[in-house]
């Protein structure tokens, strides 16, 4: 044996890998995380960049993890302003759309309560002399325009926000790092590495897989052999557009199948998202598709008319990321986004592996994980509560 010695490794360097980097560090465990690229090069740059409880999770009744994705809401908001902030969305009605009036006050009711009436619990719907404001939204067929507030980030710049906290807490980085292999053993984990084109070796007391779609790919590196837990990758891309919408983001619905489609305006563009197609290839590979875009600049051209026939010569750019869903029937759209957590064994894990989840809660999966892991780890002295640690901008873009 050989190499360093660390209570935690972690492997993956999305917006997971370094939430758990922080909280490990935070109690008081010795840390090293290994990225092989960059830092949020996976899904957390190629989110919707919305920190909200997710108000379409209500319709497929998931309450729990709405309720905690609102607790978090309002903890980012109040350790990372200026990475995390509320912003008005607005819902049109029309009379064509599946969820009407009262189903999305309903809807905006409930979500004000799993929020405890917190920070952007407000709702009000808009006169109708105020939808002549909205950007050029059609009016026709319109019933009722809802506005709420919830949350957005920059996903890429919040992730490296997190890794520059839990650095400071006295975790390691190593980047680029790929993960070769792991051998478990009695009491704990060999993880064999490559950095700077030579192999590494380090020793781990638990090994903390948070390979978001590469999970399973890392979990087929473990030795002794571990079973695959069956997962679905769900691709899901994003236009930008070079167009500026002045009223917030919209939450519409697609015209074609009833999805939630958001128009989320950013400095100097505006980002639309997101479709769901079956991912079947290697995460390394995805990549947006041409029926993608099209998709995405239809609904935009449906409910804005002035720019009927205009958007597709408007794409900046187009990126694709892909959620981890438990495999079975159904459509994505109504499949449990609750993250799930698999160990190698129950008592004393030497390696853990996270499938799914959100950006909005990933300090709270962190949390839970570090707490599962903490009567199998060394006593250390706690050293910050990372509901309290304020998050800043670790660089300038
Ligand atoms: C289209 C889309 C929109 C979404 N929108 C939202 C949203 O608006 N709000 C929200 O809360 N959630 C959203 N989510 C969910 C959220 O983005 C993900 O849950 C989260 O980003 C997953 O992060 P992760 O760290 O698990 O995975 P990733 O970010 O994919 O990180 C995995 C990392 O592991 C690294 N890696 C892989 N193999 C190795 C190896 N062998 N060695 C070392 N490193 C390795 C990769 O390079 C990568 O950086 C969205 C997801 C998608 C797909």
């Amino acid at each position: 044996m050989s190499g360093e010695r660390y209570d935690v490794v972690v492997a993956g360097g999305g917006i997971h890998g370094t939430g758990v980097a922080q909280a490990a560090a935070a109690a008081g465990y010795s840390v090293l995380l290994l990225e092989k690229s960059d830092l949020a090069a996976g899904t957390s740059s190629k989110s919707s960049k919305l920190i909200h409880g997710g108000l379409r999770y209500l319709e497929t009744f998931q309450f729990g993890l709405v309720a905690e994705c609102l607790r978090e809401r309002a903890i980012l908001l109040r350790v990372a302003p200026q990475l995390v902030r509320l912003l008005p969305f607005t819902i049109p009605v029309f009379e064509r759309t599946r969820r009407g009036p009262m189903l999305v006050r309903t809807g905006l009711s409930l979500y004000a309560l799993l929020g405890r009436f917190g920070p952007g619990a407000a709702f009000s719907t808009l006169a109708r002399r105020e939808w002549d404001s909205l950007d050029g939204l059609r009016t026709d067929g319109l019933r009722a325009v809802f506005r709420y507030s919830d949350a957005q980030t920059d996903d890429r710049r919040l992730t490296r926000a997190v890794m520059a906290s839990a650095q400071s807490l006295g975790a390691q980085l190593a980047m680029p790092a790929e993960l070769l292999a792991a051998q478990l053993c009695d009491d704990g984990c060999e993880v064999h590495y490559r950095q700077d084109d030579r192999e590494k070796t380090c020793r781990a007391r638990v090994l903390v897989n948070a390979g978001g779609p590469w999970a399973n790919d890392i979990l087929g590196r473990v030795l002794p052999r571990q079973e695959e837990f069956p997962v679905s990758l769900v691709q899901g891309s994003h236009i930008v557009i070079d167009h500026r919408f002045e009223q917030g983001i919209y939450y519409l619905e697609s015209p074609r199948d009833g999805r939630a489609v958001f128009v989320m305006p950013r400095e100097n563009d505006t980002l639309v998202g997101t479709t769901e197609i079956r991912f079947r290839g290697h995460p390394d590979t995805v990549t947006p598709y041409p029926r993608e875009r099209a998709y995405l600049a239809s609904v935009v051209e449906h409910y804005f008319p002035a720019l009927r026939g205009a958007v597709a010569g408007k794409i900046r750019e187009a990126m694709a990321g892909l959620r981890v869903l438990p495999e079975g029937k159904g459509h994505a759209f109504h499949k449990p986004r609750e993250t799930v957590l698999r160990t190698d064994r129950k008592a004393s894990p030497r390696l853990l592996s996270i499938y799914g989840g959100k950006l909005t809660a990933y300090r709270a999966t962190a949390e839970k994980i570090v707490g599962r892991l903490a009567p199998h780890l060394p006593a250390r002295t706690r050293m910050a509560d990372t509901s309290r640690l304020p998050l800043e901008p670790a660089d300038d873009g």
